[in-house]
């Protein structure tokens, strides 16, 4: 079966394609002539979620998945949340959204926080929304080089280093999107 991933981001596309198979086929945006800037304007990750692969399917009439993740830092009641990859300003730029975390979180006590990826699946009209979740706390300075986003600043709970001192293949078995996609893929295959 044809599947569209609504992403432009090649690496996810690949790594997602290992993990489903041969059993669906993943085809790219622009394999369906999607060269579109996709809304993502809703307030909670899971509602931007859904509104891309909902764009997909009215706009197209593809069965498709999209994914959108966010960290959620609990004393700031969820930032930044959907605002993750412009939370300093459009520029999108990780050392500036981290800093900007640092100095909000400089007087707290409390630095609980999570990372979420929420996937949303459309197939023949029918919703299904898959979610995963991987709890920590943010650490006071940056720590390791690996990994994108907030991986330096992120300590996940049993674990002695962020997700930026860890490998692609470690950081690969605990994260937030790697338990999303396993429950997406698990509801593939039990169809
Ligand atoms: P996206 O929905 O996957 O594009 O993620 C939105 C934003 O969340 C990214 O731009 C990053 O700032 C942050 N983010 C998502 N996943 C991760 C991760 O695995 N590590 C660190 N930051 C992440």
């Amino acid at each position: 079966m044809k599947l569209c991933f609504a992403t432009n981001n090649i690496h996810k596309l690949q790594e997602v394609q290992t993990m489903l198979g041969d059993t669906f086929s993943l085809v790219t945006l622009a394999e369906i002539g999607c060269t579109d800037d996709i809304p993502e304007t809703r307030s909670t990750i899971a509602e931007n979620s859904a509104q891309k692969a909902e764009y997909i399917w009215e706009k197209y009439g593809i069965n498709c998945f999209s994914d959108d993740t966010g960290l959620e830092v609990e004393s700031l009641n969820g930032e930044p949340g959907v605002l993750s990859a412009r939370y300093a300003g459009p520029q999108r730029n990780a050392d500036d959204n981290m800093d900007l975390l640092l100095t909000k979180l400089v007087t707290s006590d409390n630095r609980k926080a999570k990372f979420k990826t929420v996937i949303t699946l459309v197939l023949d009209g029918n919703y299904n929304q898959f979610e995963g979740i991987v709890e920590g706390e943010i650490i006071a300075e940056k720590k390791g080089d690996q990994g994108f986003g907030y991986d330096p600043i992120f300590l996940p709970s049993g674990y002695e280093r962020t997700f930026a001192e860890m490998t692609m293949v470690e950081k690969g078995k605990l994260s937030h999107r790697a338990r999303a996609f396993e429950k997406l893929n698990k509801f593939l295959k039990e169809l």
